[in-house]
């Protein structure tokens, strides 16, 4: 049954008067499903309500960073106290010390920065790498988002190991000028490059495990061969881990290769978690790289808001509770919403393939099996997903409005959450066919 949304279309179009498309991210627009984006009311545990009072299991968990579901009590009481001593003096704290302590522990990264958003993370990992190489160019691949840094907005050009052309309007070609973009899981096309432009590549940034093509994990030893390529050729290997940082594991995605298989990325990207849903990311790695940052070093980077003592106690007060316990209960609750969508869309007679990385999956409306790169995902089913999306919204369940996206779950998933997804997922296969 379609459910109220009078008060979030009176506010929708409230909002479209005073601000592009009424949303101020692209996607929370719902204009790759169609229909009424829900304007949230407040949020508890593993539920939003929206205004018109309707009430939804929240399977993004605002894109990531609620590992411990919404207004954790704990958290909550953190941040009042926080907010009670004053919310920004543009100086030093203890929090951002404790929170960096806490960071160096469990990641990858012997020295750590703040800033506010994962868009500066990678934007100043790119520039310290350039300026600790004194190399400019910059590879990439395509369908990982690294945020709305001008030279990371970059599609392929015509050739393989040709540069880049803008991804969007407004990205000069200037900017893309100096970036290689590569298909994802191609050792080839990795190799090819390295050969092609030897001395000149500063550094090779990737999603850790791609999130923002739907969920594509590194296929085994792909990030490895990363990191040896990258260091047999003197580039920085920069692992971007905004999504997946104390997300998938208690030490993010290099917890599950890195760590096992015994590299390390020279830089790291964080976000989303590490903020527990304050603007608050960072970036870190090697102390030799982060030591030619300012004020230490010449590369310049800088940020009013950066550390901010709200943002960093919720990140650390968030990162404290993220126990091992924590991220078995997200698995095993994703585990079963992971089979039962799939047994749901099987009995519908649906073809799709659901990935996953740790506790972060997608699932893909396609009858290839795999999806390993970003051609593979955009021959996936979208119109399909959006059938689905919707038979979930109308029965309680909030996915991600847009296919290529992942589903996140949190500690906050009980068995009353998971029980209302997997009651809403026969209805919604049958709406996919
Ligand atoms: N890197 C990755 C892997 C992301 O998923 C995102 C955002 O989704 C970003 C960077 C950019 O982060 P922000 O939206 O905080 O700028």
């Amino acid at each position: 049954m379609p459910r109220p949304t009078a008060a979030s279309s009176a506010l929708f179009e409230r909002a479209r008067s005073v601000t592009p498309g009424g949303v101020n991210s692209p996607v929370r627009a719902f204009n790759a499903v169609g229909g009424t984006p829900r304007f949230i009311r407040s949020a508890a545990g593993a539920w939003l309500t929206d205004v018109d009072g309707n009430e939804y299991v929240d399977l993004i968990c605002s894109w990531g960073p609620m590992l411990l579901g919404h207004a954790h009590p704990e958290v909550q009481a953190q941040v009042a106290a926080a907010v009670a001593r004053g919310t920004s003096y543009g100086a030093p704290t203890e929090p951002e010390v404790e929170l960096a302590e806490e960071i160096v522990a469990r990641a990858p990264v012997e020295k750590v920065r703040f800033v506010s958003s994962g868009t500066e993370a990678t934007m100043s990992a790119i520039r310290l790498a350039r300026g600790f190489t004194g190399r400019d160019v910059v590879v990439k691949f395509a369908g990982c988002y690294h945020g709305h840094v001008d030279a990371l907005l970059a599609s392929a050009g015509s050739g393989l190991a040709t540069f880049a052309v803008p991804g969007t309007p407004g990205v000069p070609a200037s900017s893309t000028e100096l970036t290689l973009v590569l298909p994802y899981n191609d050792r080839a096309a990795v190799e090819k490059v390295f050969a092609e432009y030897p001395d000149r590549i500063a550094c090779l940034i990737t999603e850790a495990s791609p999130g923002n093509m739907g969920v594509v994990p590194p296929e085994a030893g792909f990030n490895a061969f990363l990191a040896e390529t990258c260091r047999a050729h003197g580039a920085l290997f920069v692992s971007d881990e905004v999504m997946t940082g104390f997300r998938v594991s208690r030490q993010g995605q290099w917890g599950l290769d890195g760590a096992v298989e015994g590299w390390r990325p020279d830089l790291v990207t964080f976000g989303k978690v590490m903020g527990g849903g304050f603007p608050a990311a960072a970036f870190g790695g090697r102390a030799d790289v982060m030591a030619r940052l300012a004020p230490e070093g010449p590369v310049y980077q800088a940020g009013t808001l950066s550390g901010n003592p709200i943002a960093t106690t919720a990140g650390l007060a968030t990162l404290r509770l993220a126990t091992d316990e924590v991220y078995a209960h997200i698995g095993a609750a994703a585990e079963t919403v992971k089979s039962a969508a799939s047994d749901a869309l099987r009995q519908a007679g649906v073809a799709h393939v659901v990935q996953a990385t740790g506790t972060m999956f997608s699932v893909f409306f396609t009858a290839s099996g795999r999806v390993r790169d970003f051609d593979d995902a955009l021959t996936t089913d979208a119109s399909a997903y959006a059938a689905f999306f919707h038979a979930m919204l109308d029965a309680g369940v909030y996915l991600p409005p847009s296919a290529y996206e992942a589903w996140f779950l949190s500690s906050a998933h009980d068995d009353r959450a998971v029980q209302t997804v997997l009651d809403a997922l026969p209805a919604a296969a049958r709406a996919a066919a």
